[in-house]
This record gives structure tokens, C-alpha cells and sequence, in this order.
């Protein structure tokens, strides 16, 4: 089995739905297992600031898909949640991202392992610092970018406390 975490966002429509439907789509597929789930974390938009802000989670996962299904299974969820990207870093339903995979580098044109911004946003760090297991070696380097993000960590607020998988998506399990 291969460990996986994600970050999944959205600012747009029933944000807490979003998060619920999308982890709900992850967990209906066979060969996905998620074993963790972060608080809702709410957070100002960066960039584009002209917006609402965004509830973000963390999820780390189990499965047997190599990095580049689960990234179609990343897309699958996106698209089948509807989501309209009318322009880089704007409002969107929901958007999940791979941040890391088997303590694997990914350097391709589709896919981009860890995360090529995860060590600078702190509402992506935040969330993950509070599922993530330190015997992972694909971790390393989390804490630390979280030291030097002490600012911009304020600004990410605890908007609702998720202690379990099944709290989260209670009819799926
Ligand atoms: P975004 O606007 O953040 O949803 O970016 C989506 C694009 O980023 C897609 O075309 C993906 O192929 C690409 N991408 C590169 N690396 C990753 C990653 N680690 N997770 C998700 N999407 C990625």
C-alpha cells in the first residue's frame, strides 16, 4: 500500500458540504482507504483576495494506485463536483491537491511531487501538522516550514474540530 496525504479547498456554495462530498467520492472508490482527516481550517484567499475565504483539510490515505491515477481520481472528484475554473488561483468549489506520495519525487508535466508550493502555505501546513505521523520520512521538512510561516499561521483559524473519519462522513463507514 502506498501512504498519501492530500489538501483539499474550497470557497464557494456549502464550503463544509464540498469538503464532506468530495472526501465521500474518495472514500466510494475500492482501492482508496483514508486513514486520517484534519479539522476544518478557515483561511483568508491568498493571491487573488478578492473572494471568499477558503475551508481547507488534510487527508492522508492508503491505496494502490500509482501517483498519476490518483491524481485522475484527484481531477474525477473535481470535475464531478462541478467545479468552473474560470481563472488561475479564483473562487472554486473544491480543489484537492496531492501533497505527497510514498516519500516519492514526481517532476512531470501533469504532476508535481511534493507539492511544489506546500512549504509556503500555511493553511495547506496547518492542517496537515495535525495528521501527520512522524515515522513517515516523506514528512520531514513539514515542522520546520511551519517554524518559518509563524505569521502567516496566524491568519488560519480552527473553524470546526474533526476528530474522526467517521464524525466527517458518518454514513460511509
Ligand atoms: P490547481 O489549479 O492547483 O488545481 O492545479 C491543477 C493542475 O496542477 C493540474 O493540471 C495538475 O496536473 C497540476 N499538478 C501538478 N502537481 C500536482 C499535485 N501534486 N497535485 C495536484 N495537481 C498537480
Amino acid at each position: 500500500m502506498m501512504q498519501a496525504y492530500l489538501s483539499i479547498g474550497t470557497n464557494i456554495g456549502e464550503r463544509e458540504q464540498n469538503l464532506r462530498d468530495a472526501v465521500s467520492m474518495l472514500l466510494a472508490q475500492d482501492e482508496i482507504a483514508i486513514t486520517a482527516i484534519s479539522s476544518i481550517y478557515e483561511t483568508a484567499a491568498v493571491g487573488y483576495t478578492e473572494q471568499d475565504d477558503f475551508l481547507n483539510i488534510a487527508v492522508a490515505l492508503e491505496t494502490k494506485l500509482d501517483a498519476l491515477e490518483l491524481l485522475a481520481q484527484c481531477q474525477k472528484v473535481e470535475n464531478d463536483l462541478g467545479r468552473i475554473r474560470e481563472f488561475r488561483w479564483g473562487p472554486r468549489i473544491i480543489d484537492l491537491d496531492i501533497l505527497l506520495y510514498n516519500n516519492e519525487k514526481y517532476e512531470t508535466e501533469s504532476l508535481i511531487i511534493p507539492h511544489p508550493r506546500m512549504y509556503e502555505r500555511a493553511f495547506v501546513l496547518v492542517p496537515l501538522e495535525e495528521i501527520m505521523t512522524q515515522k513517515y520520512v516523506m514528512l520531514e521538512g513539514v515542522l520546520e516550514a511551519l517554524q518559518a510561516l509563524d505569521i502567516e499561521k496566524e491568519g488560519v483559524k480552527l473553524w470546526k474540530k474533526i476528530a474522526t473519519v467517521e464524525e466527517f462522513v458518518p454514513f460511509e463507514s
